[in-house]
């Protein structure tokens, strides 16, 4: 007989919203020395990670926020060697960037190292290349890293969670600065930045910071629909190489199922009402 017993996992995105997903199991539930978290299992979107309440990455759409924080920012530099990734301790973003044949080096600075070993346990679709011998993952916090390496890296992707907590940081102008600082002179940063439903007020205000230490600032979008209001925007930083001035026919040939070539200069365009946000 079906169990009449109905498990939610529910996500109270602001005061007037929230996002649930029936669960049909709950794998691990854990209070690391930073987060609450969770992995379960749900009908709709499968395998689910959970920090703090707060979804931050499910078997079902991961892929279209981790190929578009990934391959839009390296795909517009011509030859990224070395990279860094801040967060994305389930390994979604180190998976794509590694499919890169010109990388040879990625560091991973994540400040929870029991979010990456519940990744590699739970969630090993995503957290497969962290065991790549190109990968160095370091446990520390991604703001102090950034502060103790200069003119470092290729590209840096900021994949963090929501601005609270130990992610805060990850959002201030004083960190866009190190970010610039800790990248070569024709290097390029990209960050999660939210929703543009949800976060109207943030969103200018990263973007304003960003384009005041970065000659090219590009916002680009995807939809990802376990996040906020559906539609998600990134903020690129860059020294040096303008996304919209990629070649579409010299983008080499990736394994993806969200990015290519034509949506790597769609995502750019972006509706009024997002252009009327960073007026
Ligand atoms: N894609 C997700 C999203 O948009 O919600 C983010 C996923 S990833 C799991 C975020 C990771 O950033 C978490 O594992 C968290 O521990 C890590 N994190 C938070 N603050 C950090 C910091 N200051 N330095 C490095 N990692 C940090």
């Amino acid at each position: 007989m079906e169990s009449k017993l109905a498990l939610w996992v529910k996500e109270q995105q602001t005061d007037n919203l929230a996002l649930s997903c029936r669960v049909s199991k709950v794998l691990h539930r854990e209070k690391t020395p930073f987060q609450d978290m969770a992995v379960v299992d749900t009908l709709q979107y499968g395998r689910m990670l959970v920090l703090d309440n707060i979804i931050q990455t499910t078997v079902g759409d991961e892929f279209v926020y981790h190929e578009m924080i990934t391959h839009v920012a390296l795909n517009t530099h011509p030859s990224p060697k070395r990279v860094l990734v801040i967060g994305g301790g389930d390994g979604g973003a180190v998976r794509e960037i590694v499919k890169h044949t010109s990388i040879e080096k990625v560091v991973h600075c994540e400040i929870d190292g029991a979010v990456i070993e519940v990744a590699k346990k739970y969630l090993p679709e995503i957290s497969c290349a962290l065991d790549n011998p190109k990968v160095e993952i370091i446990i520390d916090d991604g703001i102090k890293h950034v502060r103790e390496n200069k003119k470092t890296y290729d590209v840096i992707v900021v994949d963090s969670p929501d601005p609270i907590g130990p992610a805060e940081g990850l959002f201030s102008a004083g960190f866009y600065e190190d970010l610039a600082a800790a990248l070569k002179d024709d290097g390029i940063f990209v960050a999660q930045t939210e929703s543009p439903f949800i976060n109207r007020d943030l969103i200018p205000r990263l973007y304003r910071d960003i384009a005041g230490i970065f000659p090219i600032t590009r916002l680009f979008l995807a939809n990802v629909p376990t996040y906020p209001g559906g539609l998600w925007s990134f903020t690129m930083g860059s020294k040096k190489y303008d996304p919209l001035g990629v070649d579409r026919e010299k983008i080499p040939e990736l394994k993806t199922r969200y990015y290519s070539p034509a949506i790597h200069q769609a995502c750019f365009v972006l509706p009024p009402f997002v252009q009327e946000l960073l007026k």
